[in-house]
């Protein structure tokens, strides 16, 4: 059986209605900053539970922005994790500021209490990234950001609907940054993201920033960027978006599934599952004994098995200037040598869960 991991051609295989829906808008030539998009604000800051919602070019641009906006720049030192998709850093480092890593605990996340540590005088934010659907404690966080006066973007990009007793990520920070990439749980058929946030006065700097500045058609108030959701993809977020929640039930389902199946194996250990937290499992990640052979094994068998990732940011060529080496953050380490991805999306069926549960098992059976 093949498993594959992208859903992609089965989520847009009837939309029909979606299609009729983007017939009628192509001809209103609403193109930039248009009535879908505000209807997609709207909804989006409902879903989430915010005052505002901003539609951006990207997550990465959600969290540059929101940084911007904060008044971060050159120079600034801004606290993340240590093990986090390239965008977060990208994005500090785009507004000149200096990114500093935090090593992750077993959630993936940041381990908040190595924050306090990481902080200097030069520290101007802190940007957890709630990784893999998970959320950086943010219990534990806020009262150390408040102390520091540090403000909070989350990089809530790949855990929508994610929450810490019933808080949802994106709503602890002073914004939270989602993208709507066609890779991530809420996706569009192109580059988008957005930012919410409670704070009206940053939400204004915000509508500023993402386009160019201008107050109005003849007036630039400060200099900002071309960063705009595109008002046809809303038109897609708009069709897509009442289905959110399903889509993250969905995949905590099927998590729950595979933890309860997998948790058997000698040799798959299951991450921790905090009873107070709302995970959603934008990647489905458990720790494997003899990871790389494993992971030979399920690609041999047609699974599409993923590492997310096997070289940490904080030791990409990439950051080579920031001088940080091997050692430096041994959790992140450690998971990059025993972590494994299984598909976990809300279009997976049963039949191939349970392949990917017998081949694992059939893979501990025989190579240990
Ligand atoms: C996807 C992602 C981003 C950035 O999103 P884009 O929309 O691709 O720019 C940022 N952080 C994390 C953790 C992500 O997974």
């Amino acid at each position: 059986m093949h498993v594959r991991y992208s859903y992609l051609p089965q989520q847009f295989e009837n939309c029909d209605d979606l299609w009729e829906n983007l017939k009628q808008f192509v001809p209103t030539g609403d193109f930039t900053l248009g009535k879908p998009l505000q209807e997609f604000e709207e909804k989006f800051a409902q879903l989430i539970g915010t005052e505002f919602a901003i539609g951006v070019n990207s997550g990465t641009d959600a969290i540059k922005l929101s940084l911007k906006a904060l008044g971060v720049g050159f120079g600034d030192e801004v606290l993340t994790a240590a093990n986090t998709f390239v965008a977060t850093v990208g994005a500090i480092a785009e507004i000149g500021a200096i990114p500093v890593f935090v090593d992750c605990d077993d959630t993936f996340c940041m381990d908040v209490s190595q924050v306090e540590n990481a902080i200097t005088e030069r520290t101007k934010a802190i940007v957890p990234v709630h990784f893999t659907g998970y959320m950086t404690d943010m219990r534990q966080l806020l009262p150390i950001a408040q102390q520091h006066q540090l403000p909070i973007v989350e990089d809530a990009c790949q855990s929508i609907l994610g929450a810490i007793d019933g808080k949802n990520a994106g709503t602890w920070g002073n914004s939270g940054a989602f993208s709507l990439h066609p890779l991530k749980n809420l996706n569009v058929w192109s580059d988008g993201g957005i930012i919410v946030t409670d704070d009206e006065e940053l939400a204004e700097k915000l509508k500023l920033l993402r386009n160019h500045g201008l107050r109005d058609r003849d007036t630039v108030e400060v200099l900002g960027y071309n960063s705009r959701l595109d008002t046809i993809q809303a038109v897609v977020g708009n069709w897509l978006i009442s289905q959110t929640e399903d889509i993250a039930q969905k995949r905590i389902d099927n998590a729950r599934y595979y933890d309860e199946h997998l948790r058997k194996i000698p040799g798959i250990e299951i991450p921790p599952r905090p009873a107070d937290y709302r995970i959603v499992y934008h990647l489905y990640i458990v720790f494997a004994e003899h990871r790389d052979r494993l992971l030979d094994y399920c690609l041999a068998q047609d699974i599409e098995a993923k590492i997310h990732y096997p070289t940490p940011i904080y030791r990409q060529s990439a950051l080579a200037h920031l001088q940080y080496k091997e050692g430096d953050f041994p959790v992140a380490d450690r998971h990059a040598q025993t972590i494994i991805s299984f598909p976990c999306d809300q279009h997976l069926s049963q039949a191939e869960m349970n392949y990917v549960i017998e081949t694992v098992t059939e893979f501990y059976n025989s190579e240990v």
